[in-house]
């Protein structure tokens, strides 16, 4: 199927790099959001990210300019309804996914094909509130999506292949590489990334080791780009506790019980970069540990 136009839905930081990525590679892009201030915010980021890209040579001040003009943002979920393809990046929760498929339905043509990039919920019980589950998938792109090359195709039980095949060659035209995973909670990446990052959580709970002693054991003791808990904050620790219970409650198992303490930063709004706040403070010259 021939995909021109596309359709994204919550404009927080996946929504804009969704965006961007789209808009660069040549897409049309019509962007909603519930808050204008994020359509707002997430139109002048992807213009820094652009920005950026141009400083360092990586594309051309006409590129940017092509792709700024691809870019449009709506308030009104209709608008985006008649999209060849909707992906659906808006706030971890299943009833809030659920209420926008739903609004959603009666504008879609019915060639559109529907796509959540949640990082964990059931793709088939998404789908099997639409009247397309064939024509329905998981998205999951990772953060930040300009700078990743991984996207996650999670087929539901009633995805068709000529679905599956649509999404891989968008994927290929975006210039990145895809992965297939079956629609089990959490699907590949988060199903071993999140309990690690948990297990983070639990070992400063305890008092095992500090922030800084704990980010820095596992960014020079095991060769990882970032800590676990600087990661965490990175993702925002609200998304990091859904993915725990999805995890959960999906599997039954109590190895994947949230932490507490990661319980309490969520109460507490401390959400991690995207509130200034989580496992470090943001709001200086440099982030400082909160415990
Ligand atoms: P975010 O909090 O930065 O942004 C969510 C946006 O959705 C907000 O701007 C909010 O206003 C908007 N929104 C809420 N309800 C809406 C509605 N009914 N209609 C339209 N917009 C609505 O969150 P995020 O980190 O961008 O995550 C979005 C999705 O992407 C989630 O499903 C998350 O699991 C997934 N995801 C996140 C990451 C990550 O690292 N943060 C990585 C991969 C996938």
């Amino acid at each position: 199927m021939d995909i021109r136009s596309v359709g994204v839905i919550g404009a927080g930081q996946m929504g804009n790099g969704i965006a961007h990525v789209f808009a660069l590679a040549g897409y049309d892009v019509l962007m909603t959001d519930i808050s204008d201030e994020a359509l707002a915010k997430a139109v002048a980021i992807i213009d820094r990210n652009l920005e950026r890209q141009v400083s360092r040579g990586k594309i051309s001040a006409e590129d940017k300019a092509a792709a700024m003009s691809r870019i449009k943002t709506t308030r009104s979920l209709a608008d985006v309804g008649p999209s060849d393809l909707i992906i659906e990046a808006a706030t971890e929760r299943e009833t809030v996914k659920q209420a926008i498929f739903e609004d959603l339905l009666p504008h879609l043509k019915p060639h559109t094909i529907l796509t959540s990039n949640t990082s964990s919920i059931s793709i088939t019980r998404l789908a099997s509130r639409t009247d397309r589950p064939e024509k329905f998938m998981g998205f999951h792109f990772m953060n930040p999506v300009p700078v990743m090359q991984l996207v996650e195709l999670i087929r539901g039980i009633a995805t068709d292949q000529e679905t599956w095949e649509s999404l891989h060659e968008v994927v290929r035209r975006l210039g990145k590489t895809a992965s297939s995973s079956e629609d089990f909670p959490a699907f590949i990446v988060n199903r071993i990334l999140m309990p690690m990052i948990n297990e983070a959580v639990y070992t400063l709970y305890e008092g095992v080791g500090s922030v800084k002693s704990i980010d820095e054991s596992l960014k020079l003791g095991a060769n990882h780009p970032m800590g676990p808990l600087e990661l965490a904050d990175f993702i925002g620790l609200d998304t990091c506790l859904s993915i725990m219970n999805v995890l959960h409650e999906g599997l039954a198992d109590t190895k994947y019980r949230p932490c507490p303490l990661l319980t309490k930063y969520v109460e507490a709004g401390w959400l991690g970069r995207k509130t200034q706040r989580g496992f470090y403070d943001y709001r200086g010259e440099v982030p400082v540990p909160t415990r």
